[in-house]
């Protein structure tokens, strides 16, 4: 049985960033990392996006885990966790005892009810090998779902010149994120670019024959296409935490320091529960600024460089040229103030709730994520117009 002052399970951007952390604090600790997938620990973002426009190669999104002295047991899942006795077994029949556990497993890609195995749910580096392989082929593409995921793998497959086709139950593209009109034009403007867009439709069963895959909307109507790809969100890996009896509720439970309901066994990234002051609420949040910034605070506080985690996580996004960051909270079911600076190309959008900031989207507009962050933390009530030409404010060096 080997013997680890840190164990962390999950390889992921969460996994990487404490081991980060914990080196800032602690040089010698021994480390151990279980990850269930057979590639280490590298950034997911360009697996959608600077992969396909040629901004990164594959050499690029590599971190450097295996320099920060670190036992890396690769294509290999932790099954049961026994906190009584600081012991993790994994499905080798391998047993590691730890003095601090982190919980990084991320999240499992939800599947569609009529689930073939020929459907790609796109979240691994291995997926992207996939998918290359297959766009190489003169197929016709398939994305289901118009959240994040979808939308960029279809707007990566059309710059490869790719035919894909968009089926999603919204109205409009990230419809659950952005207000109708916004959602609306990304819409068409994606039809503009090529892609077929299916607002309104829900894919009802899918079959596998000698010609390709067959996909059913509505009555009676069959799409035929050479490969699908499903982007429909994650449910999160809580089942280790579940079955060792710690707090679970949609997500791992942690506090204020990332702390499960055991003090020795922490959590981070998409997988973890935790309460924001500046949002006075409990979140979990799946994007990468939060992953690496709680990571490596999980890091640092496991190896005793306690203190809370009170980052106000942003997320980003790259649609053909349109692009954005975001803070906050955003949801199209809050009421939005627009402040364009030109109609859908550039400006920024505010969501509200009874006149507080909850979330900012700065669409085309840079270098604003902090502003927006002091925005929401201030918790001012505001009039619609009063949020007219509050952002973006002038850079120091500008
Ligand atoms: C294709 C793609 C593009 C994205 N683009 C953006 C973007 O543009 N902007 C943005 O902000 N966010 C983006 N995200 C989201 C961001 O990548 C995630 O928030 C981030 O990866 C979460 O990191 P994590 O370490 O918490 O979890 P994950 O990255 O999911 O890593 C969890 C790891 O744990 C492993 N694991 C799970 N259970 C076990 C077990 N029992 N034993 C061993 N290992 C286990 C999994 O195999 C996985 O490797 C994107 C995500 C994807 C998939």
């Amino acid at each position: 049985m080997e013997q680890y002052k840190y164990l962390i399970v999950g390889g992921g951007m969460a996994g990487d960033s404490a081991i980060k952390g914990i080196r800032k604090v602690d040089s010698k600790g021994r480390i151990c990392i279980i990850c269930a997938e057979a590639d280490p620990p590298y950034d997911r973002p360009p697996l959608t996006k600077a992969l396909w426009t040629g901004k990164k190669s594959l050499k690029a999104i590599w971190r450097k885990t295996p320099k920060r002295r670190v036992d890396l047991h690769l294509s290999c899942v932790a099954q049961k966790i026994d906190p009584s006795k600081k012991l993790v077994y994994d499905d080798k029949g391998d047993v590691y005892q730890y003095e601090k556990l982190l919980l990084t497993t991320g999240g499992t890609p939800r599947h569609l009810p009529n689930d073939l195995p020929e459907i790609m749910y796109y979240r691994t580096v291995e997926d992207y090998r996939k998918l290359r392989k297959l766009a190489e082929e003169s197929i016709e593409f398939c994305v289901i779902g118009g959240g994040f995921i979808g939308s960029e793998i279809a707007a990566a497959l059309t710059m490869e010149h790719k035919s894909v086709t968009m089926i999603f139950p919204e109205s409009g593209i990230c419809g659950r994120v952005f207000p109708e009109k916004l959602s609306h034009f990304l819409s068409s403007f994606y039809s503009k670019k090529g892609v077929k867009i299916l607002p309104n439709t829900s894919v009802s069963s899918m079959e596998k024959r000698n010609d390709g895959i067959h996909v059913h909307i509505g009555v009676g109507q069959d799409l035929r296409f050479g490969a699908v790809i499903a982007g429909l969100g994650i449910t999160p890996n809580t089942e280790l935490a579940q079955n060792a009896g710690l707090k679970v509720e949609n997500g791992i439970v942690v506090d204020r320091f990332l702390r499960t309901s055991d003090p020795d066994i922490f959590a981070a990234g998409d997988v973890a529960n935790f309460e924001n002051p500046h949002l006075n609420k409990r979140l979990r949040v799946e994007h990468e600024d939060n992953a690496n910034v709680m990571g490596e605070r999980a890091g640092r506080n496991m190896a005793g460089d306690l203190m809370m985690y009170d980052h106000l996580p942003f997320f980003y996004s790259d649609l053909f040229e349109l692009g954005y960051e975001a803070v906050g909270e955003l949801d199209s079911r809050l009421q939005t103030v627009v402040d364009w600076k030109e109609e859908f190309r550039e400006g920024v959008l505010y969501y509200m709730d009874q006149g507080r900031i909850r979330g900012v989207l700065l669409w085309n507009v840079w270098d604003q994520v902090d502003s927006a962050r002091e925005l929401i933390a201030k918790k001012k009530v505001y009039k619609p117009n009063d949020l007219i030409s509050l952002l973006p404010k002038p850079q120091l060096d500008a």
